[in-house]
């Protein structure tokens, strides 16, 4: 038989991985590959011209977390007596010379539904197909794919409570175990770059924190999700919206990278059933599920509504009136944690330090920017894009776009999170402020998310000094709330 070549993108795994499963089905030798393609590999390039920006690379720590998957991925290909070939360039080209090299008749992949992936994909499949070679894709990534649900007028949905009832009546296939064995080996490996060639890590070394934080990887991913489906899932309802505790499962990297796929968290919550008989086993377990089903939604809006990468879904905001910051000084304030306002700091240097940010936090950050500091989103989604480890196009859409207020089934506009109210109440007991701010840590409780409002003498016994080893406030609270509020007005009156 002839090999076949299994073209690896988003789905770092071995396990509930269609396209191995075919080219293992499909009998000969299965010759894995990855190809980075620092230009095109991106969702927003190649010719969708609307989505060129803030996208237009995966961003740094990305890439780190990509450096480390690709190693986990070739160790576990070897352990089953294959090799991970790595390239750099161009898919189509890279893909070819290794098809003229190996003699494979057959290439594989699992889907990817970013509008640049989709349109170059779509070019591979049919260059690859003209050549006469067997060209099959599958759904790795997703319960359903994003063209496939639709409301009863036979369009996309908008709003998420609708679109998730409408899944739920849906199977979720089960996922597919790799069988036992080795991948069958060609006669000859095709040439193959080292990992360290593809220069995804950092040149300065700044990714101590993210290194500390995170072991990539299919193996690590599988026992982060047994270990949350065993325990803390069942307090998710109760303990999900507090950044203090470990209350939620910390898989959104290994879902983007397709480490773990939600059709084996869907089983794995299954599993739990059967001594209940009741699915899903718990509320937590319930709203958990339909967090991933947040993230089906945020692929289903990508799919029918491109264009919001970078512009509004509410067509009306495209007249927001943004702040003026010519200097930047805002946008640095709030990206360094140093805003004075002591949760937005802490989830800003959570996010600096280890790639990643607790969601109920990511939510107040990026409130702060659009409505405290009135800079337009896509600011925030671009230096979230190169900072999270977990930096999805869908995901992170959907995020700015609800956070302000011009997305689908989006926040309020006048739903303006107070950071001063959201620290006290979801992290009470400064835990969190703490951890991140350690320069407030010996400041009483109720003055920790309100520095300014100490006295003179409390700050100087907790070590604070206002301006000097912590900033004050960089807007005042109330009037940036009223400006904010008079800015979203203007989009009600006709331009
Ligand atoms: P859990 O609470 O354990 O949830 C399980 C999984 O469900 C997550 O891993 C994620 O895949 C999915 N999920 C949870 N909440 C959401 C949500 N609101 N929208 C879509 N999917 C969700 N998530 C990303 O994966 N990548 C991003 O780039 C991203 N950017 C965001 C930007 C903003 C401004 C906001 C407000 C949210 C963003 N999110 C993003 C969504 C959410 O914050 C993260 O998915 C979540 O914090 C990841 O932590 P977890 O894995 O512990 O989540």
């Amino acid at each position: 038989m002839t090999p076949t070549l299994l073209w690896f993108r988003q789905d770092l795994r071995l396990q509930d991985n269609p396209a191995l499963h075919a080219a293992l089905a499909r009998g000969g030798p299965v010759i894995p590959v990855y190809v980075w393609e620092e230009s095109c590999e991106s969702p927003a390039a190649e010719g969708a011209r609307a989505n060129d920006g803030w996208a237009a690379q995966p961003g740094a720590a990305s890439r780190w977390w990509l450096h480390h998957s690709l190693e986990a991925l070739d160790a576990a290909v070897r352990e089953r007596g294959g090799r991970l070939i790595l390239r750099r360039g161009d898919p189509l080209a890279e893909l070819q010379e290794i098809v003229r090299a190996t003699g494979a008749k057959g290439v594989y992949w699992n889907r990817r539904y970013e509008p640049a992936a989709r349109a170059r994909d779509a070019r591979v499949q049919t260059e690859l197909a003209a050549a006469g070679l067997d060209v099959k894709t599958f759904n790795s990534a997703l319960l359903n794919e994003p063209e496939t649900i639709l409301n009863k007028q036979g369009g996309p949905f908008q709003v998420f409570s609708a679109y998730w009832r409408h899944c739920l009546t849906l199977p979720v296939a089960a996922p597919r175990k790799l069988p036992a064995g080795p991948i069958p080996a060609p006669e000859r490996w095709p040439r193959s770059l080292d990992v360290a060639a593809l220069e995804l890590r950092p040149r300065v070394a700044w990714d101590r924190g993210l290194a500390q934080a995170w072991t990539p990887g299919e193996a690590s991913a599988a026992k982060r999700m047994t270990r949350f489906v065993a325990g803390a899932i069942d307090r998710y309802d109760e303990e999900r919206d507090f950044p203090g505790c470990d209350g939620t499962s910390m898989l959104s990297a290994a879902l983007h990278w397709g480490e773990i796929s939600p059709r084996q968290l869907w089983a794995a919550v299954r599993g739990r059933s059967r001594e209940s008989g009741v699915f899903p086993p718990s509320n937590g377990a319930r709203i958990f599920l339909a967090e991933l089903g947040w993230r089906e939604f945020a692929y289903h809006l990508l799919w029918h509504f491109p264009h919001t990468i970078e512009q509004p879904l509410r067509r009306a905001f495209a007249r927001f009136s943004w702040a003026e910051d010519p200097e930047g000084r805002r946008l640095r304030a709030w990206q360094r944690g140093q805003t004075g306002y002591p949760i937005v700091d802490a989830g800003m240097r959570q996010l600096w330090q280890t790639g990643w940010m607790h969601n109920r936090v990511r939510m107040i950050v990026a409130s702060f920017l659009v409505k405290h500091l009135r800079l337009s989103w896509p600011h925030g989604a671009t230096w979230f894009w190169d900072t999270l480890v977990d930096a999805d196009l869908a995901n992170n859409t959907l995020g700015w776009q609800w956070s302000a207020g011009c997305g689908a089934d989006a926040a309020p506009y006048f739903r303006i999170f107070a950071p001063v109210l959201q620290g006290r109440k979801f992290d009470s007991d400064g835990v969190y402020v703490r951890r991140w701010v350690p320069e407030l840590a010996r400041l009483p409780d109720r003055f920790l998310h309100a520095p300014w409002t100490a006295t003179a003498q409390t700050l100087a016994a907790a070590g604070v000094r206002l301006g000097e080893n912590y900033p004050r406030p960089v807007v005042d609270h109330a009037a940036a709330r009223a400006e904010a509020l008079a800015a979203f007005r203007q989009l009600r009156e006709p331009p």
